[in-house]
């Protein structure tokens, strides 16, 4: 069964500013939705916070198998009940991949539990990504390294727990370096938060970067065999007691 993707932005195209849509002519929603476009492997949908219930209701979300995030000034304006919405869908084994600067989004905040902070700086400068787990499914396919033509610096530190596993580090012709692709597991679920795609460059037209999305969407993907309750229930012992 196709994996059922829902790529979230903060803007519908309407309000996606005119140097944005330059470079995604269909908003980032659509430039991310077509990574997965013509995968017979996926069914893709977008949705945007201008939407009923800030694009995220519980009827979607459950029928959303992983959510892609891409948030960057109305972080603030996400409701917070719809931020409870996503996290327990998260919980309970739905997939999100967090890009760029979602990484102040609530819902990364609400999962990991840390302010999510980073030093950054616009410079539109080189980025070099070394891939550290090549052995890992999110990086199959991937060259050991690659370069972007121009990215805005994250650098360290990133405020953020340790991940279960750090897939890359990036690192900027201005000396920085940060952890570029980081997993956490929650509850049933998994989080992939992946550093590149200013809304004003192409890292999305990137074909690394476009693997690297499509992999980590296969990898997140909710398992509908794992639906059950996150809390362990009464039982009665195992083993007789004796005497
Ligand atoms: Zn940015």
């Amino acid at each position: 069964m196709a994996i059922k993707v829902t790529v979230w932005n903060e803007d519908s195209l309407a309000e996606t500013a005119e140097a944005v849509r330059k470079v995604h002519p269909e908003g980032l929603n659509g430039t991310l939705a077509g990574i997965f476009r013509g995968n017979e492997g996926f069914e893709v949908r977008t949705a945007c916070l201008a939407d009923a219930d800030a694009g995220l209701s519980d009827e979607m979300l459950e029928d959303t198998d992983v959510l892609i995030w891409w948030g960057h000034c109305k972080h603030h304006l996400v409701p917070d009940e719809a931020v409870t919405r996503v996290q327990r869908q998260v919980l309970r084994g739905m997939g999100l991949i967090v890009l760029h600067s979602g990484h102040e989004s609530k819902i990364m905040q609400r999962l990991l539990g840390t302010q999510c902070s980073l030093r950054w700086h616009e410079m539109n400068e080189r980025e070099r990504l070394f891939v550290v787990e090549p052995a890992h499914p999110i990086m199959k396919g991937v060259p050991p390294y690659f370069e972007l033509e121009g990215e805005e610096m994250y650098g360290e530190r990133f405020d953020i727990p340790a991940p279960d596993a750090l897939l890359a580090i990036g690192w900027y012709e201005t000396g920085e370096v940060f952890r570029s692709a980081c997993c956490f597991n929650r509850g049933y679920g998994k989080l992939f938060y992946f550093q590149p795609g200013h809304e004003t460059l192409r890292s999305y037209y990137n074909e690394n970067v476009r693997k690297i999305i499509l992999n980590a969407a296969a990898w997140a993907a909710r398992d509908r065999s794992m639906d059950r309750p996150l809390h362990s229930e009464f039982a009665e012992p195992l083993e007789a007691k004796r005497g």
